[in-house]
């Protein structure tokens, strides 16, 4: 069954109603700077708002217990404010006001009943708005209230950046041209050997870094130190390496970056390499960053993975992660190339992407069809 966009159809019906809009802006605020995440939601903001709708935003921020002021959404209405020139009213009931257009309400992990998909929960939501539409396609692998609950009381929507999201990592799991490169790094590996699986045949290289990589190394018995490791998933990467026939498909660092006793990014040699592989491809998907880039001196293999992304303009390209995102700071002037980059398309979604990408179904994604 498709799923239904608000791009279709008639959007009148939307004039003069109160829409509740699900986005993910769970990204630590920039004071006065707008976020990859917060701009790639105004799209759908304005839809609803140049088609007459009132616009209740909700999101969560952080994993809280209960109420703690360092995750409140305030710090975000000024934002907000800023980008759409208006008031933004801010909510911690549920109870909307009469007057206003837009509204931001409270962190939704402060109710418990958020994370538990608690009915009572969503019913109580429900009353803000005439309809629901979710843009927030990174949270769709979860089972919340926001996010699938309240789907039984508002007539339910997809808004536009959920949209491009499900048609271009969809558009992967239907067609890809070879080679077909799969970057994994990041922290746990058990998020990636799902997709690992599900595209064992179709992809020629998964090149690892970061967390897969130790995990590999591990499992295959080589010293890491005190470096990260998922030990959880060794029994399963012990089972990819025993599937590997030649010409081999994993493909680990051959030098690596360490400090106090951890390997804490790709080295030289395996840059080299891996850039070779990523030109030559034409089928790219990359998650998780090489190293741990925040620490100086340590980005520099997941810089060279942006470069050399940037550089190929033949190659279908899917990026997404939350810090992966965040890692194309470490690359000057990215938002002006980015913005000449027809080929590459970076998700919003980290472990929702994954999922997705592993073929499996997501609750977020079926209740809207
Ligand atoms: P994403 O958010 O893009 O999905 P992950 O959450 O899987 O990516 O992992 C991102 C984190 O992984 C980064 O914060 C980075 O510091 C960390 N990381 C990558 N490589 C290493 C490493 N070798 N050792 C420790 N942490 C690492
Ligand atoms: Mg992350």
């Amino acid at each position: 069954m498709p799923i239904h966009y608000i791009s279709r159809g008639n959007s009148e019906k939307f004039r003069g109603r109160s829409v509740l809009l699900r986005v993910d802006l769970n990204v630590e605020p920039a004071p006065g700077r707008i976020t990859f995440r917060l701009a790639s939601v105004m799209p759908t903001i304005r839809f609803l708002l140049a088609h007459g709708a009132r616009v209740v935003i909700l999101s969560h921020r952080g994993r809280p217990r209960g109420y703690s002021r360092k995750l409140s959404m305030r710090p975000f209405v000024p934002i907000l404010q800023k980008e759409l020139r208006q008031n933004i009213g801010f909510i911690t009931t549920f109870n909307l006001p009469n007057k206003g257009r837009v509204f931001l309400v409270e962190n939704l992990r402060f109710w418990h009943g958020e994370e538990k998909n608690d009915a009572n929960f969503a019913k109580k939501l429900a009353r803000l708005g005439d309809f629901y539409v979710n843009d927030a396609f990174a949270v769709s692998h979860r089972k919340n209230a926001s996010v699938v609950a309240i789907t039984k009381y508002l007539p339910s929507y997809a808004g536009l950046l959920f949209e491009r999201e499900v048609k271009n990592l969809g558009g992967i799991l239907k067609y890809t041209t070879n080679p077909f490169v799969i970057i994994l790094g990041g922290s746990k590996a058990s998020d990636k050997i799902g997709m690992m699986k599900y595209f064992w045949n179709k992809a020629d290289y998964f090149l690892l870094g970061g967390g897969p990589a130790n995990t590999f190394f591990a499992a295959k018995g080589l010293p890491i130190g005190d470096s990260l490791i998922d030990r959880g998933s060794i029994s399963q990467v012990l089972r990819l390496i025993r599937k590997e026939i030649e010409p081999r498909k994993i493909v680990l660092p051959v030098d690596v970056k360490i400090k106090d006793r951890k390997i804490l990014d790709i080295g030289d040699g395996t840059t080299r390499k891996y850039s070779i592989l990523i030109r030559k491809a034409r089928t790219i998907i990359w998650n998780g960053p090489m190293g741990q880039f925040e620490k100086r001196g340590f980005g520099e293999g997941t810089a060279a993975i942006w470069k050399a992304i940037l550089r190929n303009s033949k190659a279908k390209i899917i990026v997404g992660g939350g810090e992966t995102t965040a890692s194309s700071d470490l690359i000057s002037n990215f938002s002006s190339l980015i913005s000449r980059k027809k080929n590459l398309f970076l998700s919003t979604g980290g472990g929702a992407m994954l999922e997705f990408l592993s073929g499996k179904k997501l609750p977020g994604i079926e209740v809207l069809k």
